[in-house]
């Protein structure tokens, strides 16, 4: 029998794997010399070595151009935002008039719902799945508040049906049919972050649109994680970041959908200059005639500083290809999985579901004894250089990212638990 625990099976398969040289294009960060088992690509993404170079380009042609730049090739700032259309088009399964790299996650959450919650006397409430991320669930309370509706009768959260705090298809279903008739907006998670449970975005979109609401998906913690076809699952918007999984830099602008039906809607927004119509923005007129598509959100010129790193990292999407992550991903998680099930289950209890349609490549682990055991195991991951990251009261999440994690660091991971363990 194999021996799941030894370096020579995390050898081969990671030499079996076509995208292992992917690693070799991120900065790892590193601990007393060794790299770092960084598993926090869902908070934070390594650097891809590609990023500075961008970064470079637009120093060197502010320095050397200045306002110039704007209109000089290569990489004039003017139409620099689609030189990241196509690719993030392609990452999250839209036409590339449905993405634009704008802004952060909750504003972006912000300037959709202005345009697409429209209560109406019948239909004021939101629904949004109970222990959401705090920012998603303060802009959507926010906004009832800004109605002037009061959340203690407009915000619907969803309690989570399963033991372990995740949901079942049913539970979100006979939410959204119970409460169908008053939902302007239901919100939903594409992965959730606390127990990286991965939802059917198109299936939930459908029931959604059956009861005569919309559809809004936050995907932070599933772009570049999952394959995404936003365009297919019918989702009116979705917003996320691209500080995670995307690699693109702490507080990397980031990006957001608006479904093609939606591209010339005349609902209410908030509008800026860079949303207006391109060929006649630069007259300058008083009337703000949306550009169609997403890019008819913007407000601002974007800031080319930020949007830089996006270029790096979404070349190594486009060369990789977000199928043949996804099977990296599985087999990696997999065998976290894998290495828990083995010898690690009296410590982890894992809490994301089994089924690999269901999740990402996070599994949230809760550890067995409380938190302090919790913390005392955590902290002594982080002492040997091995990142995951804590959510109170009792979870280490561990995300091995397949553009730049091993077998080899999966395993790392697992011995560490194993010695800890054994030792504790
Ligand atoms: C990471 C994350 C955010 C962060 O919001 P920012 O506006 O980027 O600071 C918001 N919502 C969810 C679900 C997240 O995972």
């Amino acid at each position: 029998m194999t021996d799941l625990f030894s370096d020579d099976h995390a050898r081969a398969l990671d030499d079996a794997d076509a995208l292992r040289a992917f690693r070799h294009e991120f900065l790892i960060p590193r601990h007393d010399g060794v790299e770092q088992a960084y598993f926090c690509g869902n908070s934070l993404g390594l650097q891809p070595k590609g990023a500075r170079a961008h970064v470079e380009e637009v120093l060197r042609k502010w320095s050397e151009e200045a306002v110039e730049a704007h209109f000089t090739a290569p990489g004039a700032w003017m139409p620099y935002h689609e030189l990241v259309r196509d690719p993030l088009a392609a990452v999250v399964g839209a036409q590339p008039s449905e993405v634009v790299a704008m802004n952060s996650l909750t504003a972006n959450l912000h300037l959709l719902m202005v345009s697409f919650y429209q209560p109406t006397v019948e239909r004021t409430a939101i629904l949004i799945e109970a222990g959401a991320f705090p920012s998603d669930r303060y802009a959507v309370e926010s906004q009832l508040k800004y109605r002037g509706l009061p959340p203690e009768h407009t915000l619907i959260e969803v309690q989570p049906d399963n033991a372990d705090g995740t949901f079942s298809m049913a539970a979100i279903e006979n939410a959204i049919r119970e409460h169908g008739k008053r939902l302007a907006l239901v919100l939903w998670p594409g992965v959730q972050y606390r127990t990286g449970q991965a939802f059917d975005l198109k299936e939930i979109a459908r029931i959604t649109h059956e009861v005569g609401a919309i559809a809004g998906f936050d995907l932070a913690h599933a772009v570049g994680n999952l394959p995404l076809q936003l365009h297919d699952s019918g989702a009116d918007f979705a917003v996320w970041c691209h500080y995670k999984y995307m690699n693109s830099g702490p507080g990397a602008v980031a990006g957001c959908f608006v479904h093609e039906r939606h591209a010339r809607t005349d609902r209410p927004r908030f509008a800026g200059w860079w949303g207006h119509e391109q060929s006649t923005r630069f007259r300058m007129g008083p009337d703000f005639v949306p550009t169609p598509g997403a890019d008819g959100w913007q407000l601002s010129n974007p800031p080319i500083l930020g949007l830089a790193p996006l270029r790096a990292s979404l070349d190594l999407f486009s060369r990789a290809g977000m199928d043949a992550l996804r099977a990296r991903s599985k087999r990696l998680t997999g065998y976290l999985e894998a290495l828990i099930h083995a010898r690690l289950a009296d410590t982890l209890q894992i809490v994301t579901p089994a089924a690999p349609a269901q999740r990402g490549c996070q599994l949230s682990l809760r550890v067995a004894g409380g938190r302090a055991r919790g913390r005392t195991l955590f902290e002594h991951l982080g002492a040997q250089g091995i990142i995951g990251d804590w959510r109170e009261p009792d979870v280490i999440r561990i995300s091995p990212a397949p553009l730049y994690n091993t077998h080899a660091d999966v395993l790392r991971f697992a011995r560490a638990v194993d010695r800890w363990q054994a030792g504790a």
